[in-house]
């Protein structure tokens, strides 16, 4: 399975890769669903909707000072070099994620596509204009405020109830309309629109090479290769920087 993967990635011309929240489990960061996930613990929909963050937004600002405080010093892990590596040889390759921690840019990869915003900035909930890096020190005080016009600030991520951003998704339905392989890493292909990306290449007839421990909502069939391992491990085999695990 793993040697047909190798070809496939040697063979593709148009290549694109997609990625979860299993894709930065390696480097430390928790996946929301699965064993562990964050969402066991807390309630998605008042931590991480507009309406949660206007009635408690000290509640929700100290739930992202949290997370940002367990993504502080995290590195991309070896799967996430190895991406860059293939990225850099094939001179393109797209890369959709879902994942708002950053690490692909961090990794040194361009042409990144963040589905659901980053978690590396922040702007003002009444969309003065002002925005800024978000990094702990801003969040001395909690709520943070624009200093501009004094209303809540929010982290750039997209929340629930809100659209995904129109320009990024729509061009990642086109990459995998038109690609002949997409690589999906570390997602449960659970949370739409985002999860509709893999059937989209599916339904034109590219292949799927599938990195993730567990089986997801993707289906059996012969133009899914199911490597059931996990990302940091697998991705050096695939793109030849690594002989075997
Ligand atoms: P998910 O939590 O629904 O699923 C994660 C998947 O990763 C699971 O199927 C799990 O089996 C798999 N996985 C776990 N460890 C892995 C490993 N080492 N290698 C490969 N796969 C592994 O994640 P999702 O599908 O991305 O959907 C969750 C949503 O939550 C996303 O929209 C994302 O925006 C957000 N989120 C982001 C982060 C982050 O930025 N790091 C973290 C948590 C959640
Ligand atoms: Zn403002």
């Amino acid at each position: 399975m793993i040697s047909r993967a190798v070809e496939l990635i040697k063979k593709s011309t148009e290549p694109v890769v997609f990625t979860g929240a299993g894709m930065s489990r390696e480097s430390g960061m928790r996946t929301f669903r699965g064993e562990d996930g964050l969402w066991n613990e807390y309630s998605p929909e008042q931590l991480s909707s507009i309406s949660g963050l206007r009635a408690d937004p000290e509640i929700v600002w100290n739930w992202y000072k949290m997370r940002l405080m367990a993504g502080e010093g995290v590195v991309p892990h070896a799967g996430y070099r190895a991406l860059t590596y293939l990225q850099r040889k094939k001179g393109k390759l797209p890369v959709i994620t879902q994942n708002v921690d950053g690490l692909h840019r961090l990794a040194g990869q361009t042409d990144v596509l963040e589905i659901h915003g980053s978690m590396r900035t922040a702007s003002c909930l009444n969309k003065c204009g002002y925005a800024t890096e978000l990094a702990i020190d801003a969040l001395k005080n909690i709520p943070p405020l624009c200093p501009d016009c004094g209303a809540i600030l929010r982290p750039d991520i997209v929340l629930f109830g809100e659209p995904l951003p129109h320009e990024i998704i729509s061009r990642s339905y086109r990459l995998a309309e038109e690609c002949d392989l997409m690589v999906v890493i570390g997602t449960s292909v659970q949370v739409w629109p985002a999860a509709g990306i893999p059937f989209a290449a599916l339904d034109r007839g590219a292949v799927i090479i599938e990195i993730n421990p567990v089986q997801t909502e993707l289906p059996h069939s012969d133009n899914v290769i199911s490597i059931r391992r996990k990302a940091g491990e697998v991705l050096p085999l695939l793109v030849g920087l690594k002989e075997k695990i």
